[in-house]
C-alpha cells in the first residue's frame, strides 16, 4: 500500500512502482521455475520501464517480444540475444532482418506464409533461422474476450490446415530450422485447469509431430497467468508454485527439451499503482455523484478497453463515513471512466486516490490524446 506521507507533495498523476514487490515477485519464480529448470522469458510489452527491466536482466530472464522495435530494445538493454523470442501474426520484412541479424533465440512462426517469408530472407542473408511453430491449440480459456488469443476464430497462431500444409513444403525451405512448437491462449486466466488443458494439448501435438519425424528441442507454453485485481493487497503475488507445478504435472517433455515461459502481467502487475489527485466533484442530472480525477484513459486504458476492474481507494481522505461515486479523467471521451458504483470515504477536491494492479499494460498503453503529458514513474526506492 501506498503511504500518503511519502507521495504527498509529488505532482500527479503519477506511476508508482514497488520494487521491494517486484524483486520479491521474481524471486518467486525464479525459485519455482529453477525447481524444474524451466526458461523464462519476460514479455517486455506488459512494461518496458528501463528499471523494471533491468531487474528482469539482473534475474538471468529472457525476453519475449511481439515488435522489431521491442527485439531492438532489449538487445539495446544488454539481454543476451540468445534468450530472446519474437512473436506476431505481422513481422514485417525489416523486423526479421534485424532479428536474424542478432541470431535472437527463436521466431514464434504465426502462418505459413510468414514462414515462407522468414525462410526467403533468412536465405538471402546466407543463414538459418531457427523457428517454433506458433500452433493456435483452439482452447478458450476462461477470460476476457479482448485478451483471449488461443481460440480457433483468433488471428493467432498456425491453423490444423495451414500445419499440414507447412509440414508438407518444410523439405524445401532450407533456411528455416524447426526447434519447437509455441503456444499463448491468451492473458488474465486464473483457473490453472486452463494450463492444465493446454499442458494435455502439447503432449498430443507432441506425438503427433513426432509420428511426422520431427525432433523438438524446446517447447513454450506463453504467458498468461493473472492476478488478483479485485483484492490485490491481499494477493500481491501470483501463485507461481501452483502454476509451474500444473505444468511439472502434466506436461510429457522429451529427453533434453527445455520448456519455455513467457510471463507478462503475471511479473509486474502488482507492483505498480497509478496516483491521482481529485479536481472536482460533480452530479448528473442522474443524481449519480461524479469524482473527476487529473489521470484518465491516456495513462491507463485497460477500464476503457478491456472493461477491466482495478481497485481503487482514497488514500488521503480522514472520513469515516463511505459513498458511492463514479470516478472519471479528464479526457474527451464518455469511456474516460475508470469505475462506476464504487464506495469511497467521502471523497474532496485534493484527495489522492490510488489505482491498484496497473503495473501491467498500464504505462506501456499510455498516449498524448488531447495532448495529454505521459504520467512519469516514480520508484519507491527512490523517494
Ligand atoms: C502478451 C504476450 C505474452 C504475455 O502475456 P501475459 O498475460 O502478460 O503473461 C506472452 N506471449 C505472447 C506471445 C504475448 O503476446
Amino acid at each position: 500500500m501506498v503511504k500518503i506521507e511519502k507521495i504527498k507533495n509529488l505532482k500527479t498523476p503519477f506511476y508508482y512502482y514497488d520494487m521491494e514487490l517486484l524483486e520479491k515477485t521474481i524471486g518467486i519464480v525464479k525459485e519455482e521455475a529453477n525447481k524444474y529448470g524451466y526458461m523464462v522469458h519476460y514479455a517486455l510489452k506488459a512494461n518496458f520501464d528501463e528499471r523494471i527491466l533491468q531487474k528482469m536482466r539482473v534475474a538471468g530472464f529472457g525476453v519475449d517480444c511481439v515488435s522489431g522495435n521491442e527485439v531492438r530494445y532489449a538487445v539495446e538493454k544488454g539481454f543476451d540475444t540468445n534468450k530472446i523470442v519474437f512473436a506476431g501474426v505481422g513481422k514485417s520484412d525489416e523486423e526479421i532482418s534485424y532479428a536474424l541479424d542478432h541470431k535472437i533465440f527463436s521466431f514464434n512462426c504465426e502462418s505459413k506464409n510468414e514462414l515462407e517469408v522468414i525462410n526467403e530472407i533468412a536465405k538471402s542473408r546466407c543463414t538459418v533461422a531457427d523457428v517454433a511453430l506458433r500452433i493456435n491449440p483452439d482452447l478458450n480459456p476462461n477470460t476476457h474476450k479482448y485478451i483471449s488469443t488461443g481460440g480457433k476464430e483468433n488471428k493467432f497462431g498456425i491453423s490444423p490446415i495451414e500445419l499440414k500444409e507447412i509440414i508438407e513444403m518444410l523439405p524445401n525451405l532450407k533456411n528455416v530450422n524447426i526447434i519447437g512448437l509455441h503456444f499463448h491462449i491468451g492473458s488474465q486466466i486464473l483457473d490453472l485447469s486452463d494450463f492444465e488443458r493446454l499442458a494435455l494439448r502439447v503432449n498430443e501435438l507432441q506425438e503427433w509431430f513426432e509420428e511426422k519425424g520431427f525432433n523438438l528441442s524446446s517447447i513454450n507454453v506463453g504467458g498468461g497467468l493473472g492476478i488478483d485485481y479485485v483484492t490485490p493487497l491481499e494477493t500481491p503475488i501470483p501463485n507461481f508454485k501452483g502454476y509451474f507445478k500444473v505444468f511439472a504435472e502434466n506436461i510429457k517433455l522429451r529427453k533434453g527439451q527445455t520448456l519455455h515461459f513467457e510471463l507478462g502481467r503475471s511479473l509486474v502487475g502488482q507492483c505498480g499503482t497509478l496516483l491521482t489527485k481529485v479536481l472536482y466533484n460533480k452530479e448528473t442530472a442522474s443524481g449519480k455523484e461524479f469524482v473527476i480525477v487529473d489521470a484518465g484513459m491516456t495513462d491507463l486504458i485497460r477500464p476503457s478497453l478491456y472493461q477491466a476492474k482495478h481497485y481503487i481507494s482514497n488514500i488521503s481522505s480522514t472520513f469515516a463515513e463511505r459513498k458511492s461515486y463514479n470516478v472519471g479523467g479528464p479526457v474527451c471521451e464518455s469511456s474516460d471512466i475508470f469505475d462506476k458504483d464504487i464506495e469511497l470515504p467521502i471523497t474532496k477536491r485534493g484527495d489522492i486516490l490510488a489505482i491498484s494492479s496497473v503495473g501491467a499494460y498500464g504505462q506501456a498503453m499510455a498516449s498524448q490524446y488531447n495532448l495529454r503529458d505521459f504520467a512519469p514513474a516514480v520508484y519507491s526506492d527512490s523517494i
